[in-house]
């Protein structure tokens, strides 16, 4: 990219994770960023805190290499229990980005993305809104809450879900089917069964929603629970009754047992990368949830929010390189995410049906029980990692062996 100063503007709306990786990769390569974030760091941010093998990959390359054991909870395997209560657990294989992962609560991960992102040459604004985006021939200029208003070169949106920018470019809104909702709790004095362990739990009497622990450092965890949009309307249930069955349910209550929890529950939406599709317009493109880059299965974006940020900054280099930065010549954008990312979420979205069936849970975590190969297959799918799954593991499961 040219010096600096004679550098496109790219103003990055949102400072989670896919705005501060898209900053400090832009900003690494010379670009002029503005990253505008209507909240003040740290700040809290509803999730399951969970970051995958290659969550952490993507936080060393962005420099951040030590957090997942400065300020994290060092995690190396993966434990799951079916509704008909086969448990089953695993080391996280090392051919997974070294085996390892961790639970970082977003309070301290998002400050230090954001604070990477400044000391590679961002400037971050933060208490600033974005309330609309508006065109001056094809030139975006943002509107901010108090009557400010920006003009860019290139507009990132990575306001999350639901995202003011998306709306603002024409994009549609997630259909039911394509969201979920999901809910989380922490609790503090526990001794969790698995204290270096993802814990995921299918529970009968809560299906279709499924349940995590993850383990925080000092004795903390994060307790969650999610479902799809349209089956939660279906059902009738509430969220925070539905997280409260899931605490008190017998293999839950054990592990919260004697823990306390702290603060109130909160929820948040979350699209399905399996409907992911609009993401790059003229000077302008979505990242994270804002694009919808969620694992259908098990809710996880953090992964793909940061990956989003390293693959728009290349394909804004591009642009700038050809100087075209129309929709074309930003093209290069969506050809990477949908080659990392598009066969998995869609893999993801069909197994929904299967993680949707009691019976064939059990069997399907009977089989993983009996073997390794089986479990090293179901941990890709649940780390994102599968875009498919082989003949063995099928027939296996089929056939019982
Ligand atoms: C209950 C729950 C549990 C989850 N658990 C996990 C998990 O364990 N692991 C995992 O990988 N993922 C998990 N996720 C998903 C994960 O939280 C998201 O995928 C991830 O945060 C997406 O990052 P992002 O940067 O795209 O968006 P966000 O993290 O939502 O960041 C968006 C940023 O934009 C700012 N913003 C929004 N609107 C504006 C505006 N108009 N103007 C200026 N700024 C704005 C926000 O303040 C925020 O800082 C969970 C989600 C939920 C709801």
């Amino acid at each position: 990219m040219p010096g600096r100063a004679s550098a496109p503007h790219i103003v990055i709306v949102g400072a989670g994770p896919a705005g501060s990786s898209a900053a400090t990769f832009l900003a690494q390569q010379g670009a002029r960023v503005t990253l505008l974030e209507r909240g003040h760091f740290p700040r809290d941010k509803t999730c399951g805190d969970g970051c995958t093998p290659r969550t952490l990959w993507m936080l060393e390359r962005l420099g951040l290499g030590t957090l997942a054991s400065t300020d994290g909870t060092p995690v190396d395997s993966v434990y799951a229990v079916s509704p008909g209560g086969v448990v089953w657990d695993a080391a996280i294989p090392a051919r997974l980005f070294g085996g390892r992962a961790s639970i970082i609560p977003r309070e301290v991960l998002d400050e230090r993305l954001v604070r990477r992102a400044v000391q590679a040459g961002a400037t971050l604004r933060e208490g600033v809104r974005v309330v609309g985006l508006e065109r001056e021939g094809d030139v975006p200029r943002l509107r901010c809450l108090g009557g400010e208003s920006l003009l860019a070169d290139v507009v990132l949106g990575c306001d999350g879900s639901p995202s003011v920018i998306r709306g603002a470019l024409g994009a549609p809104g997630f259909p039911a089917h394509e969201c979920a909702f999901a809910i989380r709790v922490y609790y503090e004095n526990v001794r969790l069964s698995h204290p270096r362990g993802l814990g995921f739990f299918w529970d009968e009497t809560l299906l279709p929603a499924y349940g995590w622990i993850f383990p925080l450092p000092g004795g903390r965890a994060n307790v969650g629970l999610g479902m799809r949009a349209d089956q939660l309307a279906a059902s009738g249930a509430r969220l925070p009754e539905l997280l409260e069955r899931f605490c008190a349910s017998p293999r839950v209550a054990a592990e919260l047992a004697g823990g306390r929890r702290v603060g109130r529950p909160k929820g948040h939406h979350l699209p399905f990368g399996s409907s992911a599709r609009h993401t790059t317009f003229n000077q302008a493109l979505l990242l994270g949830d804002a694009a919808g880059f969620v694992n259908p299965l098990t809710g996880e974006g953090i992964e793909f929010a940061l990956e989003s940020g390293a693959f728009a900054a290349e394909a804004v280099a591009e642009a700038v390189h050809a100087g075209d930065l129309s929709a074309r010549g930003l093209g290069g954008y969506a050809r990477r995410w949908r080659t990392r990312f598009r066969t998995a979420f869609r893999l993801n979205r069909r197994l929904m049906w299967a993680f949707e069936r009691p019976r064939l849970l059990d069997r399907v975590f009977r089989t993983a029980c009996r073997d390794e190969r089986t479990r090293d297959e179901l941990i890709d799918v649940l780390s994102g990692e599968a875009t498919r799954l082989s003949w063995r593991f099928i027939a296996s499961v089929a056939l019982g062996r």
